[in-house]
């Protein structure tokens, strides 16, 4: 593997919205896969103030899960899919009501605490990769550990086995550039698990891929994400059929099935 520039990493991270979260300290979380953990989500409201008031995204919505449950969402554009996985994923507050991960509310948690929070307990894939051009498919994986400093070289190896699960072993060094796109997605489902999270929110993730592709990073997304809750907002309705939960989103009213 090439010397990774760390401090420049760390920066970046710091630096990137959608990779803020990889940026405060967390050792690695030794905890087990089969952590009884859950999520209870409770009358959760989202208005965003604009000009002439508020814009009303999320009503009222409440569902819970229980370890090892997989949630589709699926709704409209501009139905506040987004904004739910935003809240879900700490990095938006609501408006009002309450979400539970755990057994932590996480609107307790101070500004200092919820990197931490996050980065022990949840994992994102978004649409676009978000991958670090410069770094290679392992250091992108490894990016939540060299957030907080050095990597360990129990660290680099289960980096390593991630990205045999998704397939990417012959792929290690490659930069996002010599990649596909399914491969990147792919890169982004390990970086998303390597920490081990209770919880992991994917925002349509087989968005920007083809058909063959969108078929595999849905297999991948159910098969690796054990007893880790899963919800994924998707547009596609093979994938959406394919989580024991069924959600849509309309109007701002989450019906959960
Ligand atoms: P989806 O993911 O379902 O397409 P979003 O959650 O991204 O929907 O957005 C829901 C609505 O909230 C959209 O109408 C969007 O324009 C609006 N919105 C999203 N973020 C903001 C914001 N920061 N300020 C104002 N309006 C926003
Ligand atoms: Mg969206």
């Amino acid at each position: 593997m090439v010397n990774i520039p760390e401090k420049a990493i760390q920066k970046q991270c710091r630096s990137t919205p959608q990779l803020e979260f990889f940026s405060r300290s967390v050792m690695l979380t030794k905890t087990s896969n089969c952590r009884a953990v859950s999520l209870v989500v409770s009358h959760l409201c989202k208005s965003y103030p604009v000009r002439d008031g508020a814009l009303e995204v999320l009503r009222d919505c409440s569902f819970e899960l229980a370890s090892g449950e997989r949630l589709s969402i699926s709704g409209p554009s501009g139905s506040g899919k987004s904004s739910l996985l935003s809240i879900l994923g700490t990095l938006e507050p609501a408006t009002s009501g309450s979400v539970m991960l755990n057994g932590t509310d996480i609107s307790s948690l101070s500004e200092r605490e919820l990197p931490l929070f996050r980065r022990q307990n949840i994992g994102f894939v978004f649409q676009d990769h978000h991958l670090l051009p410069q770094c290679s498919a392992l250091e992108n994986v490894l990016i939540p550990f060299l957030a907080v400093g050095r990597i360990t070289p129990e660290q680099r190896h289960w980096g390593m086995e991630l990205l045999n699960r998704v397939g990417l072993s012959e792929r290690l060094d490659h930069l996002p550039a010599e990649l596909s796109g399914g491969e990147r997605q792919r890169v982004a489902i390990a970086r998303a698990l390597v920490n081990r999270p209770a919880l992991i929110l994917a925002d349509e993730p087989t968005g920007n891929l083809d058909r063959t592709n969108v078929g595999h990073i849905g297999d991948l997304l159910l098969e690796l994400t054990d007893a880790a809750m899963l919800i994924v907002v998707t547009h596609d309705s093979s994938l959406a059929e394919r989580t024991q939960r069924q959600a849509t989103l309309d109007g701002g009213l989450l019906v959960v099935g």
